[in-house]
């Protein structure tokens, strides 16, 4: 058992930024008031807030009204569609995707229980390499249908889909539009003043070296809101509550880093992906990339390793410390493989042996080589134990050259 740790599952969740943590310490112990209060003790933590609340909408281009600060990625996920349907209560139609995270597939599919009222969702298939034709997109759209919500990247294999013009189409037809950029917001620019038909966009904290447990909704000015959690008078209403107020904070610490980091992110990071990953197609045969080979996000790769169960890749790799996901965190723990790969038509025998890969400003080349290393013996092992290898032999898989079966 090794004690090395070499994390490599940043889409799951990121190291809090030591940055983001110093900042927020004092919100634990000497400015503890509550930024609702009228004394000046409260007071300065309202000030700390209000400079928080700039340095996230100064990340994605937003201004700081259109802020709400919530509880997570999926409370904004849902805010969002739920605040839709009630803006527009005739309208009964959703449009969203086959790869969404279940933040927002599974709220879709619960949606006609949560409201009382039966809803169709159009859930838009994906290509080989994970994109979406926009025709069909739009094609699909109806006059009944309030929100399309359409992640910005997709967590398993970082496939980013066209947002702007999913946007704009949806805004030439009046319809609102949601992304859930919980993956996006921080690897790649995001400019709302410039992708002005975006009307509610999901951040995670987590996932951008901030804590567990603090999201954003952007809800772009004079667009129809209704609040989730009703409560108290915080952010103006529209979501009650108290703050979490260290968290908040260690958020905008988090999304200021994230844009002096950006360059970097989309330089260094990915040029580290790209080593491990194409040192890893050409080390080990039968591996294929899954997703679009450039239209993808910077830190992430998701490769599959035919005749191998993710799984015990994983339980080999976690030997050397090394940690990385089969599918998305969430679907780990299911043999069956993720709703992703099955979506883009990945081989029933790739699927399941699928790894992804999600880098950090914190790893480093040397920890690109070590996986390069130790990974090709454990796929190589694995293979001789599996009922379905029948050793190396030529000819693309699932060709009448390939005797494997597959
Ligand atoms: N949306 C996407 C694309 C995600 O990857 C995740 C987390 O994995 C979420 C939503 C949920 O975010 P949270 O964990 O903050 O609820």
């Amino acid at each position: 058992m090794s004690t090395k740790v070499v994390y490599m599952d940043n889409n799951a969740t990121t190291r809090v930024a030591p940055e983001v943590l110093e900042t927020m310490l004092p919100y634990f112990s000497d400015l503890y008031g509550n930024p609702s209060s009228m004394h000046t003790f409260g007071g300065q933590v309202g000030d700390a807030l209000k400079e928080a609340r700039e340095q996230i909408a100064d990340l994605v281009g937003a201004s700081a009204d259109e802020i709400i600060f919530t509880s997570c990625g999926t409370e904004s996920d849902s805010t969002a569609i739920l605040s839709a349907l009630q803006a527009f209560p005739e309208k009964r139609h959703i449009v969203t995707t086959r790869v969404e995270h279940p933040a927002v597939k599974n709220l879709c599919e619960n949606i006609d229980n949560l409201t009382g009222h039966k809803h169709k969702i159009t859930q838009l298939p994906v290509d080989r390499e994970g994109m979406i034709d926009l025709q069909r997109y739009e094609d699909s759209l109806t006059d009944d249908t309030a929100i399309v919500s359409v992640m910005w990247a997709n967590n398993e294999t970082g496939v980013i889909f066209p947002i702007a013009a999913m946007a704009e189409i949806a805004k030439s037809r009046g319809i609102l539009f949601h992304t859930d950029a919980v993956q996006a917001v921080g690897k790649i620019p995001i400019d709302l003043k410039k992708t002005s038909s975006i009307d509610f966009l999901s951040v995670s904290g987590h996932k951008l070296h901030a804590p567990k447990g603090i999201g954003v909704l952007y809800v772009r000015r004079g667009t129809p809101y209704a609040p989730f959690l009703i409560g108290g008078h915080q952010e103006h209403g529209r979501r009650g509550g108290t703050e979490n107020v260290a968290s908040i904070i260690g958020l905008g610490k988090a999304c200021a880093l994230a844009g002096d980091r950006l360059q970097e992110e989309n330089t260094r990071v990915k040029a580290m992906r790209d080593t491990l990953e194409n040192g890893l197609l050409e080390k080990i045969s039968h591996s294929m990339l899954n997703g679009h080979k450039t239209e993808r996000l910077p830190n992430t790769t998701s490769v599959s390793f035919e005749f191998v169960e993710g799984e015990a890749i994983l339980l080999h790799l976690d030997r050397f410390g090394i940690c990385a996901s089969s599918g998305s965190a969430c679907t780990s723990g299911s043999l069956e493989p993720s709703h992703v790969l099955r979506a883009m038509g990945v081989p029933f025998t790739a699927a399941h042996g699928s790894i992804r890969f999600s880098l950090s400003v914190y790893n480093n080349e040397e920890e690109v080589e070590f996986i390069l290393d130790k990974l090709p013996p454990i796929i190589g092992n694995l293979r001789e134990l599996s009922p379905f290898w029948k050793g190396e032999h030529p000819g693309k898989v699932g060709s009448s050259q390939c005797k494997c079966v597959c």
